[in-house]
C-alpha cells in the first residue's frame, strides 16, 4: 500500500515534467518489508481476542486458534531486521510473562498456519489442552485487563 496515484484533483491536467517514470527499483520481485497483502490474516489484524501490546512495529494479541500471546510483525513478510525482531520477542516475552508468570512458558517462532507473514507465539506446557478447556479472551481494548468471553 505504498503507491500513491497522484489523484488528479485539479480541474485540468498539468504537465509535470518527467518525474512519472521513477519508481524506485522494487527489490528482487516480492519487497520484504513495507508489504501489505488484503488476503492475509495477520495483516487484517482482526480484533476479536485479548490484545497486550501495540506499537507502529508490531501487535500482540492472543492467538485465535491457540489462545496463547502472538506477536505479529506489522509488515507482511518473514525477515524483520534483527533490531525489529529482537524488539518484537521481547513484547511477546513480556504479554507471556504477564500471562503465565515469569518464565511460564517459551518463544516457538515455527509459523505454521500462516508462513508468509512473520509471527511468534509464547507457549506455555499446557496450552494445547487448555486451548480446550477454558473460554477465549476477547477484545476489550490495547493492554486492558484480559477477559474471557
Ligand atoms: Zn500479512
Ligand atoms: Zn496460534
Amino acid at each position: 500500500m505504498t503507491q500513491h496515484q497522484p489523484n488528479a484533483d485539479v480541474d485540468h491536467p498539468v504537465a509535470s515534467g518527467d518525474n512519472s517514470n521513477s519508481v524506485a527499483a522494487t527489490r528482487s520481485g516480492r519487497g520484504e518489508s513495507a508489504a501489505f497483502d488484503p488476503d492475509c490474516e495477520l495483516c487484517e489484524a482482526a480484533r476479536f481476542t485479548h490484545w497486550y501490546y501495540e506499537d507502529e512495529l508490531c501487535w500482540v494479541a492472543d492467538c485465535e486458534v491457540c489462545a496463547t500471546p502472538m506477536v505479529v510483525w506489522k509488515q507482511h513478510g518473514t525477515q524483520p531486521p534483527a533490531d525489529e525482531l529482537a524488539a518484537m520477542l521481547a513484547r511477546l516475552v513480556e504479554a507471556g510473562e504477564l500471562r503465565f508468570g515469569p518464565e511460564g512458558g517459551r518463544v516457538d517462532q515455527v509459523m505454521r498456519q500462516i508462513p508468509d507473514h512473520f509471527h511468534a507465539h509464547y507457549r506455555d506446557a499446557d496450552w494445547m489442552s487448555r486451548r480446550w478447556m477454558e473460554p477465549p479472551s476477547r477484545y476489550t481494548g490495547v493492554g486492558t485487563p484480559r477477559e474471557t468471553r
